[in-house]
């Protein structure tokens, strides 16, 4: 069985307000092995609703309508469902009164407009809404010979869960055949998207009953995965076998397979392995840190940091001498290298990181452009140094640089 949402307001066809409504519907919608497989959002317009509304019931099992069930002009979608499946509303004298009881108990007078809140499509199951006027509207019919489940539920997003958690799940359940989905993400650090297809998709092409989605973005690719089965140990069993065939591939380029972030995994090694680190930010201005400390108990293996962007604060608070700054420059595999050595020996840590590039836009020069960064890991036994170029605005690279240190803590932790 598939699904079709069409999220209605012509608020969300502007830049101030999203459709979040069809990601909470769609994850329940998944949990009950449903897939959606269109995502419509239109405004308050009659034709433009009933185009949509049309092209839903051709083409979904499941049509979900949430939004426009207010009291004003521009509120439709009553309207314009009942047209597209030829059925007629009639006024319930009992929605009506319960909306009426709903404005007497705050003291106020119920508006002539809400009235039409108590239009029910003929057939449809009236879906109580308690934290709204609204009802939703459950109709189980047909649409040119096709069966047919539409819903019509309320936009306010806690009315819309509630009327669909406590009025549509179990109908849902009880209606579909049992199919369930079984889902699993693979992350990988700093690999390109391509570079990282090129490995893969030999494999995940073979697999056709399971359905691969590459995202990458903000140095980290994530295969997405997805399985249908007649039960949900069947599913699993299926995406994990993938799974694993995906790690053999990629080894130590995944970092997680179980939706952890590299800042979680990082800190995971390090307290599995007893260890601290200690940070010497110049062009991440204290973003590893801030990464680092954004998981609750990382005071178990982070001792701390400094943000060192003048040469000066970076000789006092990480000793990094003035002659290596002057020969070398700043921006240096040797000061990346001094900035880590110092602040572990500063800290008393067990790893020492330092970071030392051009954020940009402004900054860069032809041998030291917008972009480059270089990134030390000192231990006990050595510094390790990376250099890269990243691409992008000032944003993406002080996340790359932060994203690159966390992944040399945890391929030296792992
Ligand atoms: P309506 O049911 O059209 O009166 O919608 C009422 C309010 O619910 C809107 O102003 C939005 O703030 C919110 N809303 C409606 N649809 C959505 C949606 N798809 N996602 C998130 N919020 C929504
Ligand atoms: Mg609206």
């Amino acid at each position: 069985m598939n699904a079709e949402i069409i999220a209605i307001g012509s608020e969300l066809l502007t830049p101030f307000r999203q459709d979040t409504n069809s990601l909470y519907l769609t994850e329940k919608l998944n949990e009950l092995g449903v897939d959606v497989i269109f995502k419509t959002i239109v405004g308050d317009h009659p034709e433009h609703l009933a185009g949509a509304a049309l092209l839903a019931l051709s083409r979904a099992d499941i049509a979900v309508f949430m939004g426009g069930l207010g009291p004003t002009e521009d509120d439709l979608t009553r309207e314009a469902v009942a047209d597209a499946l030829g059925l007629a509303l009639h006024r319930d004298p009992e929605i009506v009164a319960s909306i009426e009881r709903r404005f007497a108990a705050h003291g106020w007078k119920m508006s002539a407009n809400n009235a039409k809140q108590g239009d029910v499509i003929t057939g449809a199951t009236v879906l109580p809404n308690p934290g709204g006027t609204a009802p939703g509207q459950w109709i189980s019919g047909q649409y040119k010979d096709q069966d047919r489940i539409i819903l019509l539920l309320p936009g306010p997003p806690h009315e819309m869960k509630a009327v669909f958690d406590e009025q549509c799940m179990g109908r849902l359940r009880a209606k579909l055949p049992p199919q369930f989905i079984a889902t699993r993400v693979l992350k990988i650090a700093m690999m390109g998207e391509s570079q990282c297809d090129a490995r893969v998709a030999p494999i995940y092409k073979l697999a056709r009953d399971v359905e691969t989605t590459i995202l990458a973005g903000r140095g980290e690719v994530q295969l997405h995965l997805r399985t249908h089965g007649a039960s949900l140990q069947a599913a699993q069993q299926r995406v994990d076998r993938l799974v694993e065939e995906l790690e053999e591939e990629l080894g130590d380029f995944v970092f997680s397979d179980n939706g952890e972030s590299l800042e979680q995994i990082a800190g995971y090694y390090l307290q599995m392995r007893g260890a601290t680190v200690a940070v010497a930010e110049s062009c991440s201005g204290g973003l590893l840190a801030e990464r680092i400390t954004s998981i609750s108990g990382s005071s178990r293996y982070f001792l701390g940091g400094t943000v060192v962007y003048s040469n000066a604060l970076k000789s006092t608070f990480a000793d990094v001498p003035f002659e290596l700054i002057n020969t070398h420059g700043a921006v240096s595999r040797e000061v990346a290298v001094a900035l880590a050595e110092g602040i572990r020996r500063r800290s008393g840590a067990t790893l020492g990181v330092g970071i030392t590039g051009v954020a940009g836009p402004s900054g860069g020069t032809p041998e030291k452009p917008v972009g480059l960064v270089f990134h030390a890991l000192a231990s006990e036994e050595q510094t390790e140094v990376i250099e890269r170029k990243f691409p992008g605005d000032r944003d993406r690279v002080r996340w790359f640089s932060s994203q690159q240190a966390l992944d040399m803590v945890r391929r030296k932790m792992m």
